[in-house]
């Protein structure tokens, strides 16, 4: 992004950074006997736009997955919005929290999937409604009038009545954006918010996420589309192994990455 971020600005004025919005540290997942992320450290901080690029496989969706508790981690910590996620901490041992707690964490959150996971048989004004109303973010009558200023704002003000099977997959994933942000998220996840659309309708859903970066919303992207990666966003991250490669400002590790592996998978995806 050509704009300062919140962390450059402060910088820039001597105030001291806020601290991280989500902290993970020395992350280790393993599925069944197969660990997938080896002690990953990783930090974000708020208004920040971060990509995740890498292989298939590298153990990207995990992290995300990781954040928000949808995994559980086997070793170190995420800390988001300054909560210890899924764990509460008593002298220096780490308890697990009640899924209760857990689900009341996630809410910092917002995650928006590859495949939309709209609910087929509601429609895309309840889609929206459905967990801020369960939720009791505001009143009924708020978080209505909320979710049609977001339907507006992803460009769908008219289809508030209309099912998901009614809609194309740029739309269905733009409610979905629009699903996320109704529960006033923290942090934006998204998980190859683009993979699963035509070509020809990737460009209207990275516009709505160009649109929410220029807001000031932390977001983590997974992302193969590089491109876009380098235009709106300020880190880029390179995954492989289930290890962070390489961290650095998009444009340096677009035009000039450090690691020669990260070279490698860019000359195979640009
Ligand atoms: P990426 O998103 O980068 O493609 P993933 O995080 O989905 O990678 O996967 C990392 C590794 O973990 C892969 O080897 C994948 O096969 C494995 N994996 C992911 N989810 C599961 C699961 N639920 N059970 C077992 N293995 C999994
Ligand atoms: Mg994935």
């Amino acid at each position: 992004m050509t704009q300062q971020t919140s962390v450059q600005a402060a910088a820039a004025s001597g105030v001291a950074p806020l601290p991280p919005i989500v902290e993970i540290s020395s992350v280790s997942k393993s599925y069944g006997n197969v660990e997938v992320l080896h002690g990953v450290d990783f930090r974000v901080m708020p208004g920040e736009v971060v990509a995740i690029i890498g292989p298939s496989g590298s153990g990207k969706s995990t992290l995300l997955r990781c954040i928000n508790h949808l995994e559980q981690i086997d070793s170190g910590t995420v800390v988001v919005a300054d909560e210890l996620i899924g764990y509460r901490r008593s002298g220096g041992d780490l308890f697990e929290l009640p899924e209760r707690l857990t689900a009341k964490q996630r809410r910092a959150t917002g995650m928006v999937f590859q495949s939309f996971n709209l609910f087929p048989h509601l429609t895309v004004l309840e889609n929206i409604t459905l967990a801020p109303l369960k939720h009791r973010v505001s009143s009924k009558a708020e978080v209505a009038a909320e979710a049609h200023r977001l339907l507006d704002k992803v460009g769908l003000g008219e289809k508030a009545r209309s099912y998901p099977g009614e809609l194309s997959g740029g739309q269905q994933q733009r409610v979905a954006i629009a699903r996320a942000l109704a529960m006033k998220p923290q942090v934006m996840l998204f998980d190859e918010p683009t993979s699963a659309l035509d070509p020809e309708l990737v460009g209207e859903v990275l516009e709505v996420l160009k649109q929410l970066a220029e807001t000031g919303m932390t977001m983590i992207v997974v992302t193969h589309e590089i491109a876009f990666a380098g235009q709106i966003c300020d880190r880029i991250v390179f995954m492989e192994d289930g290890r962070i490669v390489e961290d650095g400002p998009a444009a340096q590790v677009l035009a000039g990455p450090r690691e020669e592996r990260t070279r490698t998978f860019l000359s195979r995806v640009l």
